[in-house]
């Protein structure tokens, strides 16, 4: 069940541009007493004219695409989950949580403050790790909230969900009132699920996933690409989503027939193709990405460690 509505009481959605493709996202906008924008990554053209009316900036997760817009809101306080609000307290933070210090060192990490801060640093080919936004929009932070949290706008109600996994923090906000609940980056694309972070974790996500499902919600709003979805759209989607996690460890495990050291398999860009490897960040995301699946499959029993670095079938 597709639905046309994107209007669910005070609730509206404000679809990303380039149909909120990364580095976009779906914003959320509770029109209500107190005003209050979830995500704004939706673009500077459908955020705008929200310019000097919202009071609350909600931030899901630190991730860039999430909080691209937060600039835009000056005299908004800008809400962040607890676990993730060391990232806006200090930069350095960020490094550590998105894989830059485990792949590429602190002083990396130094660097890339510096590239951040500058507005005309010129930009990656893939990703926005040179985006000044990312030193404009993690420049505060107001008021964190937790998982469980019931946050209240006038009439709305918001629960925080916990859905670890994609990120240390990663939350989804639940409409109860309304039977809505945006899930942000369970977002259901064909790229599959995200834990290429440091703080990323395969097993979470997949029981985030399913306590998403089990919420009494009647659509399922994604912050990228699908938009709203019914109940039985959302969890036919989710089963084909998960099923990627398999698929990576299927290409994983037909490689590991020859002995491989990580560098090797990360090499062989299994994840995004090796022609991504040219920007460092989608390099790091392959690596982490491959890495945390050859962890798991070490500790299910299926890699056994080898010689010299190297992994290989039992
Ligand atoms: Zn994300």
């Amino acid at each position: 069940m597709h639905t046309a509505q994107t209007q669910f009481g005070p609730i509206k959605i404000i679809p990303g541009e380039n149909r909120g493709r990364f580095p976009f996202c779906t914003s959320i906008f509770i029109d209500d007493d107190v005003k209050t924008i979830i995500d704004p990554g939706a673009g500077l053209k459908p955020l705008q004219e929200l310019k000097d009316k919202i009071d609350i900036v909600v931030n899901t997760h630190y991730h860039f695409d999430h909080i691209a817009y937060n600039h835009l809101f000056e005299r908004a306080k800008v809400f962040v989950n607890d676990k993730e609000a060391p990232c806006f307290r200090n930069r350095k933070n960020i490094g550590s949580l998105l894989g830059m210090e485990e792949v590429y060192g602190k002083k990396w990490v130094d660097g890339w403050l510096k590239r951040i801060s500058d507005p005309h640093t010129e930009q990656s080919p893939y990703s926005p790790q040179n985006n000044h936004f990312w030193w404009l929009s993690t420049s505060k932070v107001d008021e964190t909230y937790a998982w469980g949290d019931i946050l209240d706008f006038g009439k709305t109600r918001m629960q925080v969900i916990g859905t670890p996994g994609h990120s240390l923090g990663f939350s989804c906000m639940y409409f109860p009132d309304y039977g809505i609940v945006y899930v942000a980056d369970i977002d259901l694309t064909d790229f599959g699920p995200w834990y290429g972070g440091t703080d990323g974790d395969i097993d979470l996500f997949i029981k985030s996933c399913k306590n998403l499902e089990a919420l009494d919600a009647k659509f399922f709003i994604t912050g990228h690409e699908k938009g709203i979805l019914g109940k039985q759209e959302f969890k036919a989607g989710l089963k084909t989503f998960l099923e990627k996690i398999d698929e990576r460890d299927e290409k994983i495990l037909s490689a590991l027939k020859i002995p491989h050291t990580l560098e090797e398999l990360t090499d062989k860009g299994l994840v995004y193709g090796k022609k991504f490897h040219v920007d460092e960040w989608l390099y790091m995301w392959e690596h982490i990405m491959i890495k945390k699946h050859v962890q798991r499959l070490v500790k299910n029993q299926k890699v056994l460690p080898g010689k010299d670095h190297t992994y290989i079938l039992p």
